[in-house]
C-alpha cells in the first residue's frame, strides 16, 4: 500500500522560493569584490536568479549543462548557484587555488560550457582561456563600469548580461534525483574526481545541516559563511541560510583575521564556519587589539583537524561555542559534528576539550562503520582505529564520468580516513590511510602528535610522517615550524610532549623549517613533505 501524501519533488530552487516568500526582507549583505558592502534581500536574489536562469537558457544552456564559477562568497555567487539550478543546469564551483593545470583539467573534464568568473580571476583565465576550448562565454560578476578591458570569449559583465533578461521565467521542473551541482576533490594524487550532487541530496543535506545538534542556524541566525562556496559545497550554508531563513552575510574575498572581525562585530553574526586557519587569523587580530565576540553564539571548525587551542580559547576566552565538524566533498560535505550529547554535556576544563578535540557524532543521514583491512567491523571503543566508511543520501555512489560505483558491498563509502569511534558514537580521525606510521605492526596516528606539537606557546605549524626505520619499518619525524621571531630547541619541543603520549608515538626526531607544503585547500601536502624527507636517516635507525 503506498502513502497518500503529495508528490512534492526535494528541488534545490524551492529554497530560495520559501526564503523569498516566508522571508523576504532577511539581508544578504556581502563584502563586494570591488570593495563597497552590498546589501539585498532574499526576495531579490530570488527575483535576479530567475533572471540568471533565463538568461543560461537563453544561451543555450539546457537540463545537465554545467555552468562553472569561480566566485567569492557574494551575492552574485548565490543568485549565480540558484539560477543556473533553476533552468536545470549543474553549477561547477572551481577552487580558483588549485593549481592552474588542475584549473584546466577540471574545467574541460566537465565540459563546462559557460565560465562566471568574479574580477579576481579574470587574469587566471586569460592565461588559460586558449586550453579551454568548449568554454563558450565568460561572464565577469561585476558592473559595465568596473568591467575591464579582456579578450575572454563574449565576455559580459554580469549586470549588463542581467539587465537583457526581464525574469519572466518559470523555474525547470526537472527530477529530484537530476545533477544539481559539482565539486571536484582536490585529491594529493592522481586527477580530480568529480563529485556530483542532486538537487534531492542538497535539500536533505540542509536540513540536515541546519538541525540543531548540527550548525543550529534559524530565522533568528545571523550567519557568516566563510567557508568558501569552491570549498566543498560550502558546508551545505548556501543552500541552508536560505532554506531556515537566515541572514547572510557573504565575506567576499577578504579572510583575514581583521575583515572577518569587522563583519562579525558589524552585523552582529551569530553563527559561523570556516577552516582552522582562519579561525587562527581571528584568534591573532582579537588578542593583539583586546578586542571581543559579544554577538557570536558558536562556530563550525572542520576541513582539517580542529586543534583544541583553538577551542579552548573562542570559549575561555570569548564564550563561543565550538562545534568541531568532519566531512568530505564527497558528503555534501557534513558527515559527523561535535555538539555535546548529554552523556558528555557535564564535562568541564580538560575533559570537555578532549571530547571536543574528537570530529563529533553523525547526525540522521549519515552512517558509519569503522573496519579493519579485511572488511571485517570494528567495535565502536574509542581505542580501536580502522578505515572509516559511511553511507546516506548526500554520499557519492560514482565519481562524474567513471561509470562503476566506489562502494562496498553493503552500499558503504570508503572515506580514505582511519578513525576510532567512541561508545556514544563519536568519531575521532586519527589520521588519513595514507599517513598513519605504521611502527612495528601497530598504527601511530600523526595527527595526534600534531595536534599535541601546535599546543606549544612557539610553534605556528607542525606536521608528523613516517620515515623509513630499519627495525620498526616506521618511526615518526615532527616537522616544525616556528612562530616569527621564536627559535624552539629539539629538547624543548620533545619536553614539552613527554607524557602527554604513549612513549612509543613519541618522534624519534625534530626538524624545523620555515614553510610546510599545503594543497590547494589548506592541508598539509604529506606526499610533498615524505618526498623531500624520504631519504632522512632517523638517529634511532643509525643506533639500531
Ligand atoms: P575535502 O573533501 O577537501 O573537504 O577533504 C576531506 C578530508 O579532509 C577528509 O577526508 C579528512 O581527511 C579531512 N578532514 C575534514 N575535516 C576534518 C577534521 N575536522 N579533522 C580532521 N580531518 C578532517
Amino acid at each position: 500500500m503506498l502513502g497518500l501524501m503529495q508528490d512534492w519533488p526535494l528541488l534545490c530552487h524551492r529554497i530560495i522560493d520559501h526564503a523569498a516568500t516566508d522571508h523576504p526582507g532577511r539581508p544578504v549583505i556581502s563584502r563586494s569584490v570591488e570593495g563597497p558592502i552590498h546589501t539585498t534581500n532574499y526576495a531579490n536574489v530570488r527575483k535576479r536568479a530567475l533572471r540568471v536562469a533565463q538568461q543560461l537558457e537563453r544561451a543555450g544552456i539546457r537540463p545537465g549543462d554545467r555552468v562553472a564559477t569561480l566566485a567569492w562568497n557574494t551575492w552574485r555567487h548565490l543568485e549565480a548557484w540558484y539560477g543556473i539550478m533553476g533552468c536545470g543546469g549543474v553549477y561547477h564551483t572551481v577552487n580558483p587555488r588549485l593549481f592552474a593545470e588542475q584549473i584546466v583539467w577540471i574545467i574541460n573534464h566537465a565540459e563546462d560550457r559557460i565560465v562566471m568568473t568574479d574580477l579576481t580571476f579574470v587574469p587566471l583565465l586569460e592565461k588559460l582561456a586558449d586550453k579551454l576550448p568548449k568554454v563558450e562565454r565568460y561572464i565577469v560578476m561585476t558592473d559595465a563600469a568596473n568591467m575591464p578591458a579582456t579578450a575572454l570569449k563574449n565576455a559580459v559583465a554580469y549586470e549588463s548580461w542581467l539587465a537583457e533578461g526581464d525574469g519572466d521565467y518559470t523555474w525547470k521542473r526537472v527530477d529530484e534525483n537530476d545533477a544539481a551541482g559539482m565539486c571536484y576533490t582536490s585529491g594529493t594524487t592522481g586527477n580530480p574526481k568529480g563529485v556530483v550532487y542532486s538537487h534531492r541530496s542538497n535539500v536533505l543535506h540542509s536540513m540536515m545541516a541546519a538541525m540543531p545538534d548540527a550548525m543550529n542556524v534559524s530565522a533568528r541566525s545571523v550567519v557568516l559563511p566563510i567557508v568558501p562556496m569552491f570549498h566543498a559545497n560550502c558546508w551545505g550554508l548556501a543552500l541552508t541560510s536560505p532554506m531556515v531563513g537566515a541572514a547572510m552575510i557573504m565575506p567576499g574575498a577578504k579572510l583575514d583575521g581583521a575583515s572577518v572581525y569587522e563583519l562579525l562585530d558589524t552585523y552582529k553574526v551569530t553563527f559561523s564556519a570556516a577552516v582552522p586557519t582562519v579561525w587562527f587569523g581571528l584568534l591573532q587580530h582579537l588578542e593583539a587589539n583586546n578586542l571581543k565576540l559579544p554577538h557570536l553564539d558558536k562556530v563550525t571548525i572542520g576541513g582539517s583537524a580542529c586543534p583544541p587551542a583553538i577551542t579552548q580559547k573562542f570559549q575561555d576566552n570569548y564564550n563561543v561555542e565550538v562545534c568541531h565538524a568532519w566531512g568530505m566533498t564527497e558528503m555534501s560535505p557534513l558527515g559527523t559534528l561535535g555538539s555535546l550529547k548529554p552523556e558528555y554535556a557535564h564535562l568541564k576544563g580538560d575533559e570537555r576539550l578532549a571530547i571536543q578535540a574528537k570530529q563529533g557524532a553523525a547526525p540522521f543521514g549519515v552512517e558509519m562503520k569503522i573496519t579493519d583491512d579485511k572488511d571485517k567491523e570494528l567495535p565502536w571503543d574509542g581505542k580501536t582505529f580502522g578505515r572509516l566508511k559511511v553511507r546516506g543520501p548526500a554520499v557519492t555512489r560514482a565519481y562524474f564520468k567513471e561509470d562503476h560505483a566506489v562502494l562496498d558491498g553493503d552500499g558503504y563509502f570508503d572515506t580514505g580516513d582511519v578513525a576510532t569511534i567512541d561508545p556514544h558514537g563519536y568519531m575521532q580521525i586519527t589520521d588519513r590511510s595514507k599517513d598513519v606510521i605504521k611502527s612495528g605492526g601497530e598504527w601511530i596516528s600523526s595527527i595526534d602528535i600534531e595536534n599535541l606539537a601546535v599546543g606549544h606557546p612557539k610553534v605556528a605549524e607542525a606536521a608528523v610522517i613516517g620515515v623509513h626505520h630499519p627495525k620498526w619499518d616506521e618511526r615518526p619525524l615532527l616537522i616544525v615550524v616556528p612562530k616569527k621571531g621564536q627559535t624552539i630547541t629539539q629538547d624543548e619541543m620533545l619536553g614539552f610532549m613527554q607524557g602527554k603520549i604513549a612513549k612509543w608515538w613519541m618522534p624519534d626526531d625534530v626538524t624545523f623549517v620555515e614553510e610546510i607544503p599545503h594543497t590547494a585547500t589548506g592541508k598539509i601536502l604529506k606526499t610533498a613533505l615524505r618526498e623531500q624527507f624520504k631519504d632522512y636517516v632517523l638517529p634511532t635507525a643509525k643506533a639500531s
